[in-house]
């Protein structure tokens, strides 16, 4: 899912959601800077091991790994399994005329125009999140503030054998995205992706259709977000779990 459902998931599974476990839950979308792969933060093996490491390294920083297994458990209904059906929410309601969209907005193979439709749908869940009077900017904004970037930036540094003055970096664009937008609103979705294209992706997009595309993405999500969201809160994971 996108920054806003990860955000308001952990506020409706949490009694307690301060600024660490608010940013865990958005922290393995940082994947998208390159400072680590979608396979770390996000699959089980290289969870647990961080979990470890963090607590013998920075016991400070353990509210942290709360935030990541919400992700963990909002991923897993959008991705992998959904009220006992495969795949998740996510890729199950990615239609035909999404994908031919999709084809017209970027120009990638036919296995990333899929990855960029579930994103269009978790893109969907937020838009109608934000605009169904749950803005999480705020808490968001202020999170991200809150927490130090330097112990964050040692923390995956010393994890995952990266300079920290890199980690420091990704970690400044990462919380850039998921601050910059004003994501109630197509144009700002827009915006979003197509810098996301060209920062991760290295590729321009079309945005035009781009905007048809995230039309279409909020037409097919608009009756069923909610139930999805609801459903996942009601139904979170008893344990970290491969979600991709
Ligand atoms: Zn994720």
């Amino acid at each position: 899912m996108f920054f806003n459902a990860h955000v308001y998931y952990t506020t409706r599974v949490d009694r307690n959601p301060n600024e660490l476990k608010v940013v865990g839950s958005i922290l393995p979308d940082m994947a998208a800077t390159g400072l680590v792969t979608w396979d770390n933060l996000h699959k089980k093996k290289d969870l647990l091991e961080l979990f470890s490491y963090t607590h013998k390294t920075s016991l400070e920083l353990t509210p942290l790994l709360d935030g990541l297994s919400y992700h963990n458990s909002l991923d897993y209904t959008s991705h992998t399994e959904y009220k006992n059906s495969k795949p998740g929410y996510s890729y199950a309601s990615i239609t035909p005329q999404l994908l031919e969209l999709m084809k017209k907005t970027i120009n990638v193979p036919d296995a990333r125009v899929r990855t960029s439709c579930h994103n269009l749908i978790e893109a969907g869940v937020d838009y109608h999140l934000l605009n169904d009077n749950n803005d999480m900017a705020t808490l968001i904004r202020t999170s991200i503030e809150q927490v130090d970037k330097h112990k964050l930036a040692g923390l995956l540094s010393g994890y995952y054998q990266k300079t920290e003055e890199k980690a420091l970096w990704a970690l400044n664009d990462f919380f850039t995205f998921a601050t910059n937008y004003n994501l109630k609103d197509i144009d700002g979705w827009v915006k979003l992706l197509t810098d996301m294209n060209k920062y991760y992706l290295k590729i321009e997009t079309n945005e035009l259709y781009a905007k048809k595309t995230l039309e279409t993405a909020f037409e097919i999500t608009k009756d069923t977000w909610k139930e999805y969201l609801e459903f996942s809160i009601s139904h979170p994971l008893k344990e970290i779990t491969d979600c991709n």
